[in-house]
């Protein structure tokens, strides 16, 4: 979809600081990053919310949230088979959840101790 940001980003029409890829799953850093650490984690192929994806293709799915543990590796989130210091994978879906781009990402936020409920 050439108006959509993440597919023109995907395609390089747009710059992206790329942090993890796979021939599915593209993985960059948030223009106005929420923490020491945030990331948005997508599939390629265009799917416009998380249960749009979950109908398409939720093998691509379990790959995008494969991506999202790989990117905390990589941060130093989480070592491999443990969980601290940890992480929060967030996914936005519709106008009461704030979602603002139209195509499913996963944000994976950490570095900094997070508040629960989130507002
Ligand atoms: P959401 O509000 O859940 O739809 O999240 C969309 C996210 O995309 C926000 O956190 C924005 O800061 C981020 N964003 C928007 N434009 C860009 C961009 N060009 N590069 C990286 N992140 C972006
Ligand atoms: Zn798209």
């Amino acid at each position: 979809m050439s108006d959509c940001l993440f597919c023109r980003m995907v395609a390089g029409d747009i710059p992206a600081d790329v942090v993890h890829e796979t021939d599915r799953v593209f993985a960059f850093r948030d223009i106005n990053p929420q923490a020491p650490t945030h990331v948005l984690v997508i599939p390629k192929e265009h799917h416009a919310t998380v249960g749009a994806l979950v109908a398409a293709d939720v093998g691509l799915l379990g790959e995008v949230v494969a991506g999202a543990q790989a990117v905390a590796l990589q941060e130093g989130l989480v070592t491999d088979g443990g969980a601290e210091p940890g992480y929060r994978l967030v996914t936005n879906t519709g106008p009461q959840a704030g979602q603002s781009v139209h195509h499913v990402h996963f944000h994976v936020l950490g570095g900094r101790r997070m508040e629960w409920p989130p507002g």
